[in-house]
């Protein structure tokens, strides 16, 4: 468990952890190495393959080598953030299909205390159009607290979504919602994807804006539950409700909104994780995004 056990340094603390979501191909201890590979002080990854609903549990030789690549290459618990398979609905109406997203994030949290790791990012859940708002997100907070109960350090990291059909979770105040049920807040935190919040709706694009939104987040969610973010500049503009990653700059929201969180020192120490399309380029985002901190 060295990789949890890590102290932060005071460098650590000014830190920012910028990073994007490596391949987990070949083996889960290959993501270290890939995200060494382009320059990144963190790192996302799915723990396991995320098109698939049950997937082999991890050899011994698997939890060794990604905690000894972790721990060489310096990247400690807090610089990790590992995201649950799509397949996932925490907030399924049909009692059949609940409990088998349950189960299977029960097991993805498992994973993580496996390997070390102390967060899970998941996005929050869907209607599917069958229930209310309110019904659905108070389920997936039922979902939350039943799996917390049977795991003991990983925290539930609920991501905002860009409100695409019926996913939940593209405002603040349905991601406090959740939270407000969810019973140990030590475990729960949320995960702000820049073009997600973007395509809800708020202004992350014009100073004020930015600053507005976040002024805004803090009183709705507050700061202290922030556990990462996903740094990924829009194909679709303010409020189009679509989810559609552009590489940072060539997008709707450009390169102001990188620079400002960059910036800003409530975005030290987590993880700022790209989910940009081109990853060939995430080596050259990695640099532009530590430029932008310095300019
Ligand atoms: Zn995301
Ligand atoms: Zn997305």
């Amino acid at each position: 468990m060295q990789v949890v056990e890590r102290n932060l340094n005071v460098d650590d603390c000014h830190m920012k952890y910028v990073g994007a979501h490596v391949s987990i191909s070949g083996g889960v201890e290959n993501a270290p190495l890939n995200a060494h590979r382009i320059g990144a002080k963190g790192f996302a990854l799915f723990t396991k393959n995320q098109r698939q609903w049950v997937a082999a549990p991890y050899s011994r030789e698997n939890i060794e080598l990604f905690q000894q690549r972790c721990q060489e290459l310096g990247y400690s618990a807090d610089q990790i953030l590992p995201h649950d398979s799509y397949l996932i609905n925490l907030g399924n109406p049909e009692r059949e299909a609940l409990e088998k997203s349950r189960s299977a994030f029960l097991d993805e949290m498992l994973r993580c205390e496996q390997l070390g790791l102390n967060r899970l990012n998941f996005h929050p859940g869907s209607s599917l159009k069958k229930v209310s708002d309110e019904e659905c997100l108070a389920t997936i907070a039922e979902s939350i607290n039943w799996a917390l109960d049977k795991t003991r350090h990983v925290c539930a990291v609920l991501e905002n979504t860009a409100g695409q059909g019926s996913n939940l979770g593209y405002t603040f105040e349905q991601l406090a919602y959740i939270i407000d049920r969810v019973e140990d807040k030590e475990r729960v935190g949320v995960c702000i994807d820049t073009c997600h919040a973007f395509a809800a709706g708020y202004d992350l694009k014009t100073e004020n804006g930015f600053r507005e939104t976040f002024e805004h987040f803090d009183e709705v969610i507050g700061w202290k539950y922030l556990k990462g973010m996903h740094l990924n500049d829009t194909k679709k503009g303010q409020g189009s409700r679509v989810d559609r990653h552009e590489v940072l700059g060539k997008g709707e929201l450009g390169v102001d909104p990188f620079r400002w969180i960059m910036q800003d020192p409530h975005f030290d120490a987590i993880p700022l994780v790209l989910e940009t399309p081109d990853e060939e380029n995430w080596a050259a985002e990695i640099q532009l995004l530590y430029r932008l901190q310095e300019s």
